[in-house]
């Protein structure tokens, strides 16, 4: 990855205009038959921390997806061809499609069908507490690495001066490049305080807590150009940033995060180092009581995963936290055919300790936690164009709501 040093803020616009970004970068899509195919691949990402594996799962029906620098292409394609692994290149050169990306996106006003600045966001957010007072206030409830306020949107119809109504808590793009996460997010803001009338039934069964964007710093960072940045901006030597889903103190430094800086997976120096994550640590606990269904929303794939991400092992409540996950299935697939994967973490994705959706399960207990993973779209799979983003929001609205319908039902208020 890109060796981001330390001297940020200052050296933000420096360093984005110098840079070739992505010059001569591919993105491979690998067709793994066998899990010793996907052995061979698990072996390639130890050999350099400069292979991207954007995907790499344990199932077979998408292929793998992995960009590799220039240098490294040569040898990629060695060990698959000698391997018998087939392949092809999904994009020629990264530093080719960014452009068009960007200036198709990120408009200035708001709308709930384009991507939007983190400034953006935060008047949207600032613009529905002063519109809906009734049912709407914002909160800080931390500061990223670079001094960026972190909100929470709480929605509620609960005028009792003792709130005791079950709270559902979502949040998104806490990887910085799942750029639809975010979208879908202020989608759900969007459909429960605008269209208010029509999904009063989701703010009659619960309190909303909903953060837009979990990792602000890293997604102003891709939309200044590393549009395949997923960490934290930590000032890290000689990488900057953690992955701040690796971060959490349950089974830290376990199954699928790594001890080393300049990784994607990095899980960083100790358990809680990055901001970000202990902000949504005490967001967590400041509702744990009334919690009943944790979602935290990334892509892509088209997953709904269960704990655990640390363990092969099946969560406790499994069977209900299955009954959720297929409800939010089942509604999307009728609707637009659309086919979600669901599963445990590990047995149907990876393995990935030290995730905000084990620690809200396994710690704070939440009995309901899910990983939403997002269709993929465009040149590399994280960067849907804007002409999807409406059917993305709606069909995810769809699934979310059909989730938070089936936790009422196994948690009705009391
Ligand atoms: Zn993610």
């Amino acid at each position: 990855m890109f060796r981001v040093a330390v001297f940020l803020p200052i050296a933000f616009q420096v360093l984005t205009t110098v840079f070739a970004l992505y010059d001569g970068y591919k993105v491979y899509d690998v067709y793994c038959k066998t899990f010793i195919d996907k052995e061979v691949l698990t072996n390639l990402s130890k050999l350099s921390d400069d292979y991207d594996f954007i995907h790499l799962t344990r199932t077979f029906q998408d292929p793998d997806r992995v960009v590799v620098p220039p240098d490294l292409q040569h040898d990629f394609e060695m060990v698959l061809d000698s391997s018998l692994i087939s392949y092809n290149v999904f994009n020629e050169d990264v530093s080719k499609t960014k452009v068009s990306f960007f200036t198709q996106s990120f408009s200035v006003s708001f709308n709930s069908f384009k991507y939007h600045s983190y400034s953006d966001m935060l008047g949207y957010l600032d613009y529905l507490s002063r519109s809906y007072p009734d049912l709407v206030s914002v909160k800080e409830f931390g500061q990223t690495f670079l001094d960026r306020p972190m909100k929470a949107i709480y929605i509620s119809n609960d005028k009792s001066k003792v709130k005791t109504k079950n709270v559902a808590l979502v949040d998104a793009g806490i990887h910085a490049r799942e750029i639809a996460a975010p979208a879908t997010a202020l989608f759900i803001i969007n459909q429960l305080v605008e269209n208010y009338s029509s999904n009063k039934d989701l703010v009659d069964a619960f309190d909303w807590v909903i953060v837009p964007s979990m990792n602000p710093d890293g997604y102003e960072f891709v939309r200044s150009g590393y549009i395949l940045w997923r960490r934290t901006m930590t000032s890290y030597f000689p990488c900057a940033g953690a992955d701040p889903n690796r971060n959490f103190d349950f089974h830290w430094s376990k199954n699928g995060s790594s001890p080393i800086p300049c990784t994607q997976n990095y899980q960083g120096p100790k358990p809680f180092s990055e901001k970000e994550t202990r902000a949504l640590r005490d967001l967590m606990f400041s509702v744990a009581d009334r919690a009943k269904l944790y979602l935290t929303i990334h892509s892509y794939g088209r997953y709904l995963l269960t704990p655990w991400g640390h363990t092969s092992d099946y969560s406790d409540n499994y069977e209900d936290v299955l009954s959720v996950a297929m409800a939010g299935r089942n509604a999307m697939y009728e609707v637009s055919g659309s086919n979600y994967t669901v599963g445990s973490s590990t047995n149907v994705l990876y393995a990935a300790s030290g995730s905000s959706e084990d620690y809200a399960h396994g710690v704070v207990g939440i009995p309901i936690a899910l990983t939403m993973e997002l269709p993929a779209g465009g040149t590399i799979g994280f960067n849907p164009p804007e002409r999807s983003v409406q059917s993305i929001v709606s069909e995810s609205f769809l699934g979310i709501s059909a989730m938070a319908k089936r936790v009422h039902e196994i948690y009705p208020n009391e």
